[in-house]
This record gives structure tokens, sequence and C-alpha cells, in this order.
């Protein structure tokens, strides 16, 4: 698909769409931007849709022409001769693919007044190749810019964020994007729903799942991965201590099957998505105690009703923690299999 113009991205919150907005309007863009936000909120559409907009000479606030002799370079899949993409082969960035970039960048762009690098998941530079990259942002060949994604800031060198600007985008409300495939699909309200909510603030994967379902291609592989992955978590409220380590077996074994994808994920990727689940799992084993709060998995709400009146509520939040712990360190290139087993353990061991 060629870059969509970024009045047509969805961006959350509105104070970020407001200040990329801003910064369109600029003569030039940032030297470098990072743009954060967790798996399929939409950070690569929208950093080829920023791309797009800075090469294209007309551009306006709300994006790139379309019809001018730089962006009529753009092909289908979204290339175009002033871009280089650097993304993980296939679990690091590798020094040698940063000093492909920095030969490329030794040339003058072909047609657009500016050129781009767009380094995806950038969190997954290897030592070298990050120091290489930090080489390049301290004297920036004239007009080359970068754009980087990555799922947190804290995962990148402080050296590479204090070069940046920080974007950070917001996952949609399960309600918004529920009204957006209403709009569009004729599917029963009960599927959209559950599309809304396992869709997790990430747009793009509902409209794929939507789109597969609508097209009769039946339940996407994701969809059921992660309908097994509640089977797990809704074992954790009854489960003992010898059940630990086969829980954390069969969780690594549903996330397998979200590898890969439209999304590409990679093996940790998939892991981490995993874990954002578990932290939505004890967020609403939290809101239970509040009788107005929303509570995202409804169809599940006796498993964790269980596992509230299991864990007192501050144990709850402590292991809310260590759940996001495991995923930062799975994301930092721990063994998954050692963090996935001790945190399991800990989740049942707080009885
Ligand atoms: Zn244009």
């Amino acid at each position: 698909m060629r870059p969509l113009p970024f009045r047509e991205v969805v961006v959350a919150p509105e104070s970020v769409r407001h200040a990329l907005t801003q910064m369109l309007l600029r003569p030039s863009p940032p030297q470098g931007l990072l743009l954060v936000g967790m798996a399929g909120v939409g950070k690569r559409t929208l950093a080829r849709a920023l791309a797009a907009a800075w090469m294209c000479p007309q551009r306006t606030a709300e994006g790139h022409c379309g019809a001018c002799e730089v962006c009529l370079k753009w092909s289908d899949a979204s290339e175009h001769p002033d871009l280089r993409v650097l993304r993980p082969d296939p679990e690091q960035i590798k020094i040698d693919a940063v000093r492909g970039v920095r030969q490329w960048a030794s040339f003058a762009p072909t047609v657009a007044p500016v050129r781009f690098v767009l380094l995806e998941e950038a969190h997954l530079l290897n030592p070298a190749a990050a120091n290489a990259l930090l080489k390049t942002l301290e004297e920036p060949p004239p007009r080359y810019h970068f754009l980087l994604t990555a799922p947190a800031s804290d995962l990148l060198l402080q050296t590479i964020l204090s070069r940046c600007r920080i974007v950070r985008l917001g996952a949609l409300p399960t309600e918004q994007i529920a009204a957006h495939l209403r709009a569009r699909y004729t599917l029963p309200e009960a599927t959209l729903q559950a599309i809304a909510v396992f869709a997790d603030g990430a747009l793009g994967r509902a409209i794929r799942w939507a789109d597969a379902l609508q097209q009769g291609e039946g339940a996407p592989r994701e969809l059921d991965a992660l309908q097994s992955l509640l089977g797990v978590f809704a074992r954790l409220g009854g489960a003992s201590l010898e059940d630990a380590l086969r829980l954390a077996h069969e969780f690594r074994e549903a996330c397998k099957a979200l590898e890969g994808g439209a999304e590409g994920r990679s093996a940790r990727a998939a892991l981490a998505l995993g874990l954002e689940y578990l932290v939505l799992w004890y967020r609403d084993a939290l809101a239970l105690q509040y009788p107005d709060s929303p509570v995202r998995f409804e169809t599940h709400r006796d498993a964790l009703r269980q596992l509230a009146g299991r864990f007192a509520a501050a144990e709850r939040a402590r292991d809310l923690h260590a759940i996001i712990e495991a995923r930062r360190a799975i994301l930092g290139n721990a063994n998954a299999q050692i963090v996935t087993e001790n945190l399991f353990v800990r989740l049942i061991a707080t009885a």
C-alpha cells in the first residue's frame, strides 16, 4: 500500500495529532523523530505518512499531495528512492545495515528535497549498530532525517533519545474502535465487540481481522491465539504451584501463534504482546473492586472474580508490575523460557 495522507491516519491522543500537524507546518522536519507506542497502534503507517509529507514539496498540514513528482515515486509497496527502511533481521538490526545507510547518505536525494531513514523497532539495534547510528545522528549528513519506532522509549540508549523528538502514541478506546468497525462492516455486533476488545487500542489490527471475517476467511489465527491466551489466564485464579511451569509453557505456545502475521511479529514481540494481554487481565481483576469501572474481558468475569478473590489487591498490583517488568526483559533479549517460568511461579506463589 502507498503511504496514507496524514489526515487519514488515525492518531491518538488528539494532542499528538496536533503536535504532528504543527511539525508538518514548519519548513523542515526534525533531525530525528521517535514514535513510541505498543504494537499495532499504527507506528509504521504513521511513519510512512510523515515521511511522505515531509518529502513532498507541496505538503500541507493534511499531508503529502499525492500528485507531484516526488509523491508519484512511491511504489505500491510504500518504497521510495529517497527512503531507506531498516528493520530487525530477524531479531536484531546489525551494524552492516547502519553502515549501508551511511554510505547511501553520501549521495544527494534523488527527487525529494530531503531523504528519510526509517528504523523500525529501533530498540533492536545491537550495541555496535546503535553506536554507528549515534555517530550518524551526531553529525547528520545534510538533508537526511531519521524516523525511529519502538514500543517504549526507555529501551533505547539515552544518547540516541537525546537526539530525537519523542512522540508517544496512545491506544484508541475500545468503544471508538467498535464504532469505526460498525460503520464499515456488516458483522454481528458480538463479533465486532470481541474484535474491538482484542484489538486493544490498535485499529490496524481490528481492521485486518474484520476484513478477514467479512471476506469469509474464518477467524484469523491471531484472534484464535488470543482466545487461547485468555484460557491460560482464566486458570491462574485456581492454579497450584505445580501448575506454574505448565501454564508458562502453554502461554508460550499460544504466543507462537501470534508470530509473523501481517505485523511481521518476531518471537519476542509475540511474547511481549501476550504479556500485554496478561497486563489487561490483571487490570480487569483490579477493576472488579470498583462497581462502575468497565471490565474489558466481560465474558470471563467469573475467572476474573476468582483471581480477585484469591489475591489481595496490593498483591495483584505488585503482580501487574512484575508482568510489565517481564515484558521489558523479553524485549531486552532475556531468556524467554526463564522469564515466563519465573513470572508464572510468582503469580501463583503470591497466593
Ligand atoms: Zn507531493
